[in-house]
């Protein structure tokens, strides 16, 4: 009992300093917790647009030392984290600051879980509540409107030697502080902002229909859902409407918090066997996988996705929910379009389909509240849908 009390105690939301030019109240309150040196992790996509400059102004300003590791990749590696643990050690850093899109956060989680338990790698971390003791103070500032990483108690991170991305869920890994400076995506290209929007979108819809779901994570899926169809097309067309960037960074974040507490679903069981296998980044996966899978989930989402459809005004009253349901995936099909994202994934290969299947049945069947239980051969047949 004691343990199970510890974990929903833990069970917490970040900290929130939001609104344009945000970041630039991080540092004070880093000091005002004690903490004169910091890791940062970030990717040099990030450091080569300049776009660290505020925090490290910032940091100088009030005599915070950092040092900065810049080589996450996207689907962020176990190197990456060694790597980055190495610079942590080597400089005797006291806290750890997150700075971009779920790549770095997700390296940056990595890299609390190692100095909280430096005795266990992280394929020993790998799953369920294997991180356990507190990690230090953790402070995440999202580049990217989508992961939502900054909420969550996941990391996702990936083996290069044998193809796999898989999580470390802890409640431990919940940031302690997250940033949502809007100003920080205005620069995120296009193609960016559609991907990392429909992750956010796929996070919504996920947690909603799957079975875990709670009053209050429905509530943040819808306004979550709302949000994403009332401005993600706008951000992408526009990036530099603020309104619609922050609106875009308050659903990524609503989003992660709702499905970090109900869970997601087939759609990223997928999504993270074509990571893993080959590098395709989480959003465009996600994107072009979310609406093959409610298909395939037929009758059993037919109330909930007519519930998300009424949030965005499709069809009438008099339609039925199967009706409604097939709006609102038509609705996201017809988004996606809107902003250029394929109907399919190139670049699949037969002979990996097997073992993908397996991987994601591993991922989904015991983990994830799903609405339907598919089979092998459904799982199959998914990856033939969605293969170009
Ligand atoms: P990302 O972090 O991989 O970044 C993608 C690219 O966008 C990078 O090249 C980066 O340099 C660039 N970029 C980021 N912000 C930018 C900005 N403001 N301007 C210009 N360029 C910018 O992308 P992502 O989609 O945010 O993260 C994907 C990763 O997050 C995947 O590994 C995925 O599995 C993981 N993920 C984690 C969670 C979680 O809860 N931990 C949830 C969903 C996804």
């Amino acid at each position: 009992t004691m343990k199970v009390v510890t974990y929903l105690l833990n069970w917490r939301k970040p900290e929130l300093l939001e609104g344009e030019n945000s970041v630039s109240k991080l540092p004070a309150v880093i000091r005002s917790k004690g903490i004169d040196n910091v890791l940062v992790v970030t990717d040099n996509g990030i450091t080569s647009l300049g776009l660290l400059d505020r925090l490290l102004e910032g940091l100088q300003h009030e005599d915070i030392n950092y040092v900065v590791y810049d080589r996450t990749i996207p689907n962020p590696t176990i190197t990456n984290i060694e790597e980055a643990l190495t610079i942590y050690k080597q400089n005797n850093c006291q806290g750890i600051v997150a700075f971009g899109g779920g790549s770095p956060m997700d390296c940056a989680k990595g890299v609390g879980a190692r100095v909280a338990n430096p005795k266990k790698s992280i394929q020993q971390m790998k799953g369920q509540l294997k991180v356990r003791k507190e990690i230090p103070s953790f402070f995440a500032i999202p580049t990217t409107a989508g992961t939502g990483s900054e909420a969550t108690i996941v990391a996702v991170v990936s083996n290069n030697d044998t193809h796999e991305k898989y999580a470390i869920t802890d409640t431990v890994l919940i940031p302690h502080v997250a940033v949502l400076d809007p100003l920080l995506t205005v620069g995120l290209p296009p193609h960016i902002t559609s991907t990392t929007g429909i992750d956010a979108l796929t996070h919504a819809v996920e947690a909603y229909i799957g079975r875990s779901n709670t009053e209050e994570t429905k509530k943040f899926s819808k306004e979550a859902v709302t949000l994403i169809f009332e401005n993600l097309n706008e951000a992408y067309t526009n990036g530099t409407n603020i309104e619609a960037r922050k609106n875009m960074q308050r659903a990524s974040y609503l989003a992660g918090i709702a499905f970090t507490r109900a869970y997601v679903g087939y759609v990223h069981a997928i999504a993270h066997t074509l990571g893993g296998f080959y590098g395709i980044p989480h959003g465009l996966a996600n994107a072009i996988i979310l609406p093959y899978v409610l298909e395939y989930y037929g009758t059993t989402v037919h109330k909930s996705l007519a519930e998300l459809s009424d949030l965005i005004s499709l069809g009438t009253r008099t339609n039925t929910d199967a009706q409604k349901a097939t709006n609102f995936i038509e609705a996201i099909k017809q988004l996606n379009a809107s902003m250029n994202i394929p109907t399919k994934i190139s670049g699949i290969n037969n002979t990996d389909i097997p073992l993908m299947v397996e991987r994601a049945m591993k991922e989904a069947n015991p983990f994830y509240p799903v609405p339907k239980i598919l089979s092998k051969q459904d799982m199959f047949q998914l990856y033939q849908q969605i293969k170009e």
